[in-house]
Formats: structure tokens, sequence, C-alpha cells
């Protein structure tokens, strides 16, 4: 899948939420029908009817009858009793959140048919029916058959068998079936069987059902509404990864069971149908009303595993190129293709894919590949074999585009999707707890991939950014997870959901570059290409990888590692957090010890006794030095000494490859800040983000002083690198120091301190925005980071930042349709709005009335509330609660104006008059929501006690007994950052 979208490019915090909770209020309403309502019918031997599928070899494929479903579920058949998950049973496989091993599926003969017709989308829902017949293998003696399903109706269920190993002949024996039921909790669907299946032999699963696709709910089969080409459509897709495959239909739901599948789909006419493989044939059926559906077939599949299983059925246009042979399809709405938007996308595919080929030594073994672009997808992208499944902001260019980093994001997105054609469907993680294995890769070499495309790309600053930045920031001994988790460790199907986070993403990527920055690439590769090779079409686990590793470390005498690969590298994927490393330049003494986010004297005793071997590269003087190993606690580098008098400087963790913090010794930092002051281009843009990056981190978490990393930003008006000074701002600028209001001591001073320095820059940037914007386009460092130098260059109140907001905000109003440079929209938006009246105001809202993209529209209320009139922003809440001439869906204006400068004072006053108002319209837990907010600021026992008899009267009784701990746990960080910032008022005040 793609990267979660906290790390993701577009997706909003407010949308992700909604989504959630839609999400969430599906399931409950899934899960209480299936409480209420049996699944699958009881199924006597004697009601079972030969349901005419002819064996899975035969060809042309049967098709099912017209049967229905209705909504609501109906009741089983049969009475309930052995088939509601209420049905008291005993202990049993069931309980298992894994499959017993008594059945290997090997084939699956597939048939789906959604009642997907067009114009008739009106329902949040559609039906669908099913046949599967599975081919297993036995492997123990069994009666009982254990398969997944979810939220599936079972409308029969036989079993056939032994199945001979000969030609298929009608003589095949049938095994009674006296029961079918459905564990809820594990989503299993169990076959009592009235004779034991014999292990070694073949038997086929011949199962019928039904059940129901939601409308944009991501999971198993969904359709979504779109517009194209002026009218309303609908289509259906399937997003599968990683439990979605049994609400789909019956199958053994683990990524180890892979199989081959021929799929059919039945669609109507109007309508074109896609899947993994090319279309082997087509042709028509009735319904019971007679109305004319198209059946189309496809090829087998390769072995793969159910969560790659993906179909769409839909009504879109494609451009096609072929790429050594192999055809590469776009789809994608009529418009879309018709105005090109396709074309970057389907210019760099097939280009990825001969690169990847080539460097892993494998062909591609698909006949052909399928991109579409979903018009909603969560903003996310699903790799599935043959048939990838993308968002449309995530795919296609559009006009406004321009500007953005959406090439960038395209590019990314593609490579990581292209990447897991090998790290994911050729070779598959034998089960959840590895997914690292896929995604950690795939994330990584969408780093190499468009570094090949484009060599001047600065790879280690963009890696920083968009990776190690984030994860760094999150990750740390005591909470958060370790990228590779036991396998026993999990007891539930909802945890394997929870994976697909910045650990097994982000970090994963990290590791892989970590390993192979101590190997080298070509070993690196070699290793790679050896693991992939021997476990095509299969599955391997980390110590697979790690067996792989070492094989081709020990075939070269070149690099020595201190300890095997898998010594190494456990402890890095099995360990949560990340050490940091000090290294005292006075003596060469280095000794590691771990993160902890605010860490206190002794915690690393008290909590954590195991060490990390770490791969220290290094750079003295500008120069790169050889790979030394700390491989315990301490050790001594006498080559790693520089003495006070000399003008020697040591860097540690070369490139940001190795995945830690680095710390010195006072000395140390005194000659890398001496180094920046004398000539800061000696030391890499890279170096200059890390100890930027890494003094504020360790600063912030008490392993140094906050003026060791203040100290670091004297030279910064030397500095001409956009994302060093974004490295800078983000650690220094926070939106807490921009929310204290009693920071009045401190911000005159920020401001003369910043101003000096930031003006060489913004200098630089601003000429850019006015004469020739566009150049900005290849400028990818730039345009993540010209936000935030904007941002802060108008907060200072730079006379010049607030005059070209003004000039590009009035320059939009009287020309709507050019649009504000991307990049700097926000802010320009909010500024044009702060230093303007009603008039302005209303222009906004005039605007998000008009716009459809969520988006858009998020900026728009963001940017309505950086108003300084009281009265507009009252206005604004009352719209948004009371009055509401529009319905502000995509957030929450009480929040949103509550988190603004002016807007702080209106918040209190308006939920003092309007609290009910506010809980119907937003809900209580947006008055916690806003606690945190307005709570911002408390620094004292009686402001607690003030806000906490504020907040009294407007929360639920169980939310009240937590106000007071919540607000005291704010007052505490509140103190903490008080003293922080009072520490660096004071040395500004030294430094100004
Ligand atoms: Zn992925």
């Amino acid at each position: 899948m793609g990267p979660p979208s906290s790390s993701g490019f577009y997706v909003s915090r407010a949308v992700a939420l909604l989504l959630a909770a839609l999400a969430a209020a599906l399931l409950l309403a899934l899960a209480v029908l299936a409480a209420l309502y049996g699944r699958c019918a009881r199924v006597q031997p004697s009601d079972l009817h030969h349901s005419g599928v002819p064996d899975a070899a035969s060809s042309p494929r049967g098709t099912q009858e017209e049967q229905l479903p209705t909504w609501p579920p109906r009741p089983t058949r049969e009475p309930a009793g052995t088939a509601t998950p209420g049905h008291w049973r005993p202990p049993g496989p069931w309980d298992q959140l894994r499959l017993p091993p008594w059945l290997v599926p090997l084939h699956y003969e597939l048939e789906l048919w959604p009642r997907l017709r067009p114009n008739e989308f009106q329902s949040p829902t559609l039906s669908f029916t099913g046949r599967v017949n599975i081919t297993v293998r036995c492997t123990a003696a069994t009666a009982r058959l254990l398969l997944h399903s979810l939220f599936l109706d079972c409308e029969s269920a036989e079993v056939r068998g032994p199945l001979s190993s000969g030609p298929r002949d009608g003589a095949v024996g049938r095994v009674p079936v006296d029961d079918v039921w459905f564990a809820f909790d594990m989503q299993y669907m169990v076959l009592e069987l009235g004779a034991t299946l014999q292990p070694g032999s073949r038997y086929e699963l011949q199962l019928s059902f039904s059940g129901l696709v939601y409308r944009d709910l991501r999971e198993g089969l969904f359709f979504s509404i779109y517009t194209d080409q002026g009218e309303r459509r609908a289509l259906l897709a399937s997003q599968m990864e990683p439990t979605f495959a049994r609400s789909v239909f019956p199958c053994f739901d683990e990524p180890a069971l892979k199989a081959t599948f021929n799929i059919t789909i039945i669609h109507h006419p109007s309508y074109g149908a896609l899947s993994n493989m090319p279309k082997l044939g087509q042709s028509e059926k009735r319904d019971v009303n007679g109305s004319v559906w198209t059946v189309t077939t496809f090829s087998t599949t390769p072995h793969m595993p159910t969560y790659l299983v993906a179909l769409a059925i839909c009504d879109y246009d494609h451009v096609s190129r072929t790429e050594r042979g192999q055809e590469i399809r776009i789809w994608a709405r009529k418009d879309a293709i018709a105005n090109g938007n396709a074309a970057f996308a389907l210019n760099i595919t097939g280009p990825i894919f001969s690169f990847l080929e080539d460097l892993f030594n494998i062909s591609y073994p698909l006949p052909k590949t399928d991109i579409i672009a979903l018009p909603t997808f969560d903003n996310s992208a699903m790799e599935n074999w043959g048939l990838l499944i993308f968002d449309e902001s995530l795919l296609l260019m559009q006009p406004n585009d321009q500007v953005t980093d959406k090439k960038a994001v395209i590019s990314f997105i593609l490579s990581h999707e292209i990447g897991h054609q090998w790290f994911g469907n050729l070779v598959t993680m034998n089960w959840w707890n590895d997914i690292w294995l896929k995604e950690g890769f795939a994330s990584y070499f969408e780093f190499g991939v468009i570094n090949y495309f484009n060599p001047k790309f600065r790879r280690n600053e963009v890696f920083f950014s968009n990776i190690l930045h984030h994860v760094l920031s999150e990750d740390h001994a005591l909470v958060s997870r370790a990228v590779s988790l036991k396998v026993e460790n999990f007891t539930e199907t909802s945890e394997i959901n929870e994976l697909f986070d910045l650990f097994t993403y982000n970090k994963g990527a990290s590791l892989a570059r970590m390993l192979s920055s101590f190997l080298n690439e070509n070993v690196f590769i070699s290793a790679l290409k050896s693991y992939l090779k021997t476990f095509s079409y299969s599955n391997a686990e980390q110590d697979d990888l790690w067996r792989h590793f070492q094989m081709v470390v020990d075939d070269q005498s070149k690099i020595l590692l201190p300890a095997p690969v898998k010594s190494i590298m456990d402890r890095w994927t099995h360990q949560s957090g990340f050490p940091v490393i000090t290294l005292n330049v006075s003596t060469g003494a280095m000794k590691q010890e771990p993160f902890y986010l605010g860490k206190v004297k002794n915690q690393t005793l008290l909590t954590h006794n195991d060490t990390w071997i770490v791969p220290i590269l290094w750079i003295k003087n500008g120069i790169t030095q050889s790979l030394v190993w700390l491989d315990k606690s301490s050790k001594i580098f006498p080559e790693m000494q520089v003495s006070d008098s000399d003008h020697d400087w040591v860097i540690l963790n070369l490139n940001m490859t190795g995945y830690y913090r680095v710390n010195y010794d006072n000395v140390g930092w005194k000659k890398l800040k001496q180094q920046l002051e004398k000539d800061p281009k000696a030391i890499p843009v890279i170096h200059r983000l890390q100890m930027i990056d890494d003094a504020f981190s360790l600063s912030k978490n008490n392993y140094v002083e906050i003026e060791t990393a203040l100290d670091l930003t004297k030279y910064l008006a030397e500095e001409d690198e956009i994302i060093v000074w974004y490295a800078v701002l983000v650690n220094l600028v926070t939106k807490d120091l921009v929310f204290d209001v009693n920071n009045y001591d401190m911000y005159p001073l920020l401001k003369k301190y910043l101003l000096k320095r930031l003006i060489s820059i913004w200098n630089m940037y601003s000429t850019v925005i006015r004469e020739n914007v566009a150049a900005l386009q290849d400028d990818y460092l730039a345009l993540v980071a010209l936000e935030k130098l904007f941002e802060t260059a108008c907060w200072l109140g730079l006379e010049d930042c607030l005059q070209l907001s003004r000039e590009l905000f009035k320059h939009w109003t009287n020309h709507p349709g050019n649009e504000i440079p991307y990049p700097i929209k926000s802010v320009v938006l909010c500024y044009g709005v702060a230093f303007g009246s009603d008039e302005e105001w209303d222009f906004l809202l005039n605007m998000y009335s008009n716009k459809t993209k969520e988006e858009e529209r998020i900026q728009l209320t963001y940017a309505m509330s950086c108003s300084k009139d009281p009265w507009i922003l009252h206005r604004y809440l009352e719209y948004a609660v009371t009055a509401a001439p529009f319905t502000f869906n995509e957030t929450n204006i009480m929040e949103v104006v509550a988190e603004s400068e002016v807007g702080r004072y209106i918040v209190k006053d308006f939920l003092i008059n309007n609290w009910q108002a506010v809980s119907e319209r937003y809900g209580t837990q947006s008055l916690v929501n806003l606690m945190y907010i307005i709570g911002r600021t408390i620094s004292t026992d009686l402001q607690i006690t003030e806000l906490q008899q504020f907040f009294g009267n407007m929360l639920e009784e169980h939310q009240k007994l937590t106000v007071r701990a919540k607000l005291q746990t704010i007052k505490n960080k509140n103190v903490e950052n008080k003293k922080r910032n009072a520490r660096m008022t004071a040395w500004l005040r030294k430094n100004t």
C-alpha cells in the first residue's frame, strides 16, 4: 500500500478523522447487523443442490443464477441457532487468529457479480453475489474446515473429492457438509463435515455467497460516485489488503497461503471490467428479469496471496504504451484522459518498470499492467499485481498543479507501488509481523528510482525531509513500536491494520538505507537479488533476508562486519527507538544510550539494557573516514580526537544514513559552531541540516542545553539552503511559541535576531516569486520548505513579506482565475484576510461556496480564521454553529478560530453563550479538544481552576473527572516550555 497518510502529502487530518469516524460507524453498524442475523443457512446434505458450477479446469466457466440479497440482510433460511455468533461454541481453532494448517489452498475459481447499474446508485449500498471453487490439498485428517469469511451470507456449500490427479471425470465423490456456521470474532466460516478429509488428497470447496458493497468504504468491494463529462457516474473497485478479501469471498486470507486465481466478473454491459490479469473472453447472460449482463473472464494469475486480488468495474477511458513488450494502460475519468492528465504518469511508468527489472535482474512476470485512478481512494494507492489502484490526486496532473510538488509526489508513489511488484507481490512476507520487508524496501527504492531519472535530485536531503525527519521525531525507546514484531504478539485482526504506520514505512526504509550504507550499494543489491530470486512466488521472513545478506557478505572480503548481519540488524528491527551517540572529541570516547522523550537522569539504567551495534560513518574536516563500529555501550576512537586549540572538526553519521542522533561534548559542538561561522559551505548541506535537527531535538529532550542548539544558528545569515532554514524554523518557531501570548519578551528579540539573518534567503526567494515563480517547479526542497519561510517572515513582520502578500492577494481577488503560487497560498490568504475588512472575508466565503475540492475548502476555512476583527470572527462562529448559511463540513470552525491569533479571545465568550449549540454541532469531544487549544497558555493553578469551572458546565460527568488531570498535564508542559523560553530569551538578549 501507499505510505500512511500521516506522512503523506495531501490528506488533511480533518478528512482522515472524518473518514475514520465514517468507517467506524459503518463497522459498528455491520457488527450490530452481524449479531442480529445469522449469516449462513444451515446446510443439510439433502438441501445441497448441484450448483451447476463446472469443474475448475473446464471452459467456458458457468455463471451463477440471479439471487439478489435484500437489505437489510435477510435472516437465515433456517433457524439462526447454528449460525449466530451469540450461539455458544466450545473453545476451538475458531478462537485463534491464525488458520489451522490442515488445508493448503492451491487454486481459486472466483466469480463475482456486483449489481452496479448506470443511474441506479442512490443507495449507500449495492448487493453482490459470488461463487468460489477452491481447490485445496489436505495436510492433516480433519472433518472440519475453517476459512475466512466476513459479512458474507452463505448460499450453499459443497465439498467434492478426493480429486484424482489425472484428467477430471464426473465421478468425483462428495463429502457431506453437515453444518456451516460463522465464528465472528476471528472472521471464520466453519464447515462441519460428515466425513474426514484425508491427508495428501485434494478437494474442491464449492461455495456460493452474497454480500454488500458500500459506498467509499475502502474495505473489500466498494463503489464511488463521481462526475465525468458533466454527469454523475459510478464505479466499483476493490481493496483487499490487509484482510478484506474475506469480505468479498470466502478464502484462506493469510499472505503465505498463495494460490492461483481464475477470476470472472459479471457486470453491466455499459461498464468495462479489469482485474489482475488480461481479459480472456467475454460472453453474455440474462438475469431472472431478462436483463443482459456481460461476463468477463481473465487469465490465470501467478501464485499470489489473497490480499493482491483486484478488480474494477467502470466506464473509464485509458491511455497506453508498451514497455519491453508489456502493455501499460492508465485508466481515468474520460475528462481526465481527454485533458491529458495521465500523460505524466504514463511517461514514467514504463521506465520505472525497466529500471527495477534491470536492478533486480528479474523480469516483471505479468503480461500487462493496468493502473487505475479512482476519484476517491482515501489519498492512497495499492500495488495489486497487474492492477494498481491509485487515488487520482496521486496519479493525475491537474492544470493548477503548476508550482506544486505534484510531479514528485506522483513519481514517489508510482515508484513505491511498482517496487512492490518485487517486494510484496513476487516475494511476500510470511505474515503481517514482517510487512516492513515490503513497505520498508518499496519506500527505500522510491529514492533510488527518482535519483536514477534525475541525477541532480538531492537524495539525502529529500530522504531526510520525506522520511527520516518524521520518524525520528516520533520514535523513542518507551512508547513506539519495533519495525518487526513477534508473530505471537498478534491476537486480533484489527492489530494488522494498525501496522501500516510510520514505523513500518519510514523506519523500515531508514533501516534499509543504513544497511546499504555500511555494506555498499553492490553488496546490498546482490543480496536483495539473491533473496528475491530464491523466494519468488513464495514467502519469506526477516531471517531469510538476513541469511541472504550474510551469504553475500561471506562471499567477499572487502567488507568486514563486527557480527553476523542478523545480530546487527535484529536489534534495530526488534527494538523500539534508536540510540543517541555521544562523542567526546577531547578523548575520542564514544557512547550510546537509548533516546527517550524528555529524558530524566539515570533513565537509561532503569529501563533499557540492550545496546545497538552501530555503524559509524564519519567525516573529519570534510573528508570521509573509514567506517567504524560502536558494538558496545562505549568505546574509545583515538582517531576522532580533536584538541581545543586546533581547527579540526568531526561529524558522525555521514549523510545521515545511520538511524540515530549524534551528540558531542562541549568542545565538539563548539568546533562545529566555529566552522559554521568561519566557512559554513565546508560542511555539506545534509550535515548542516543534521546538526540543527539533532541539536534541537536533543535539547528539547534534555540531552544538551538549549544554548548549544541556539549557538548553531548564529551563522544563518550565510545560509542559502532553504531546507536548512526549514529545519531551523520548524524547531525554533514552533506552534507553541507562536501561540504563547505571554511571550511578549521573546518576540521582539527573536524578530531582531532572525530578520537580520533571514533577509538574504528571503530576498532570494521573494525575487523568484515575483519574477519567475515557475522556476520553483524543479526545486523540490523549496516547494517543501517555502511555506514555513514565508510564514515566519510575515509573522516576524518583515515589511516586504507583508507587502508581497498584499500584492498577491489583491491580484488574486481581481483575477481569481490566476492562482496564488501553491507553496505560499495559505499564508497569502491568511494575511489577505488579516489585513482586510469584511469585504475580503466575504470574498473568501464566496470562493469557499464555489469550490468543490476539499483541500481548497479547508485552506479557505483556515484563512477566514485569520481575521483580526472580533465581530467578523464572531459572525464566523455563528455561521458555523447557529445561523449556518454554510455547513463547513471539512473542519471544526470552533477549533480553527480558537487556534488563531485573535480568535482565541472570541471563542471563550462564544462558548459561554452558545455551548448548547456548539455541543450539538460538534459533540462534547470537541469541547475536550478546545480545552487543549485554549489551555495552551495556562501556567498557574488558578488558571486551571478557572478553566475547569468553565468547561465543567459543559462537559459530561465522565469527561469532567479527567479535566483537571488533563489541565494539570497541559500546565506542566507549559511551565517547562516557559523555562525553556526564558532561557531562549536570555540567550537572544545576549546575542542580538
Ligand atoms: Zn506500500
